[in-house]
C-alpha cells in the first residue's frame, strides 16, 4: 500500500478517534479549537474494495489534522456496503487519504476509473493516535 503514495502531494494527518464520548473540540496536538469541515475520505477495505465518501470531520487547520470518530466512520461503511457488498462488512480497512470532490462525484456516478482514483487521491502524511488518560473530560462536546 505504501507504494501508492509515490511522491505526490501530502496534505493532512489523520486521527481515527476511538472514543465515542470525546469529540476533540480541541486539537490533541496543539490544543486550539477544531472546526467542522467536509472531507471526501478515500478508504480501502480488505480484500480489494475502494470507496470514497463525503463526511463532516473535526479539523485543526494549524496542524492539518483530520479527526474522525471510529464508530461514525464504521456506521457509514456498513451503510455503504450493505447494499452492494455485504460480504466485506467487518473486514479490515484503512483510510488512505482524501480525494477531490470532483473525483468523488464521478465515483458516485460510476464514472471513476479505479486506477485514476488510486493515482489521484491524496495520501495522509501520517496516521496519528492520541490517548486520553483519566476521566476528567468534558462529555459529548
Ligand atoms: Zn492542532
Amino acid at each position: 500500500m505504501k507504494g501508492w503514495a509515490g511522491n505526490r502531494e501530502h496534505r493532512y494527518y489523520f486521527f481515527l478517534n476511538k472514543y465515542d464520548d470525546i469529540a476533540f473540540t480541541r486539537c490533541p496536538k496543539c490544543n486550539r479549537e477544531t472546526r467542522k469541515r467536509m472531507f471526501c475520505l478515500f478508504i480501502h477495505i480488505e480484500p480489494k474494495q475502494l470507496i470514497s465518501f463525503n463526511k463532516s470531520c473535526r479539523f485543526c487547520p494549524d496542524c492539518g489534522l483530520i479527526i474522525v470518530k471510529k464508530k461514525e466512520l464504521e456506521n457509514y461503511l456498513v451503510a455503504m456496503c450493505e447494499k452492494h457488498n455485504p460480504d466485506i462488512i467487518g473486514n479490515d480497512y484503512v483510510v488512505l487519504g482524501t480525494i477531490d470532490r470532483d473525483l468523488h462525484q464521478k465515483g458516485k456516478q460510476g464514472k471513476l476509473n479505479i486506477n485514476t482514483a488510486i493515482d489521484c487521491f491524496i495520501p495522509f502524511i501520517d496516521h496519528l493516535t492520541f490517548e486520553v488518560h483519566g476521566g476528567w473530560q468534558p462529555k459529548g462536546k
